[in-house]
């Protein structure tokens, strides 16, 4: 019951990884480590309607392989796993320094178990059944910590990103984006001086099991030109993408 369809382990750099683990509020790239099909499918549906990116697998050993090779930006982990246990996924991943936040998502409810759970590394601990509303409660206040922001409103220059309400402002007048072109701008803007290949932005914005025509970005790109302004993001040729640099002075 694994959905890795393919794996692109490896491809991004240490350096970029951290850039996109860091500073993310929302639509985040959301590893799902879970063995129980039913849940596994319910928290999926329910992350992808929110917009969130998510990457489904049921094995422990798959869940620390994911983990370790990709830039993710939050973990949902059960414990009781096939292959390997999810405390144990967790104390290797943070034994190799490896800090993506964590939310635990257990039947194992217990003072004893909510406290291993933490000090194996877990950002926080959520006992089953739960509540979605309360997931996506601790998952907000978890972004709100990663990126450091006590508002859920990005601004650079004259453009200014509403990522509670997928809201986009230039100029003070709303413009409507699609949601991957949302997404798109929203990594261009939170590190304004990386110029990302088109890799990486097809990497941010989509799971391993999404086939995406060759030309996605540069499309998504040529829409959001038309509908702030022509310049906002730069081409740099035969390298890649970065955020109108005037913007970020
Ligand atoms: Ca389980």
């Amino acid at each position: 019951m694994i959905c890795l369809q393919r794996s692109r382990q490896g491809k991004v750099d240490p350096v970029t990884l951290g850039k996109l683990i860091t500073g993310q509020v929302d639509q985040l790239r959301v590893l799902l480590v879970e063995d129980d099909e039913l849940i596994a499918n319910g928290v999926r549906e329910a992350l992808r309607r929110r917009a969130y990116q998510v990457d489904w697998v049921s094995d422990g050993k798959d869940a620390l392989n994911a983990a370790m090779h990709n830039p993710f930006d939050l973990i949902i982990l059960d414990l009781g796993l096939p292959g390997l246990d999810g405390l144990q996924v967790l104390s290797a991943l943070r034994s190799h320094q490896k800090n993506t936040p964590a939310i635990v998502l257990s039947a194992r409810g217990t003072t004893q178990n909510r406290i291993e759970g933490l000090n194996a590394g877990a950002d926080d601990y959520l006992v089953k059944p739960f509540d979605l509303e309360e997931l996506f409660a601790r998952i907000h206040a978890i972004e709100r910590r990663s990126s450091g922001a006590a508002t859920n409103v990005l601004t650079l220059g004259d453009i200014e990103l509403d990522l509670a309400a997928l809201r986009v402002l230039y100029r003070g007048s709303e413009v409507s984006l699609q949601r991957r072109e949302f997404s798109l701008l929203k990594k261009l803007m939170e590190s304004p001086r990386q110029v990302f290949t088109r890799e990486q932005l097809e990497e941010s914005l989509y799971g391993w099991t999404s086939d995406l025509g060759s030309n996605a970005i540069d499309v998504y790109v040529h829409n959001i030109r038309k509908k702030l302004y022509g310049d906002v993001i730069k081409t740099l040729r035969g390298v890649g993408y970065r955020i109108d640099p005037n913007l970020a002075d």
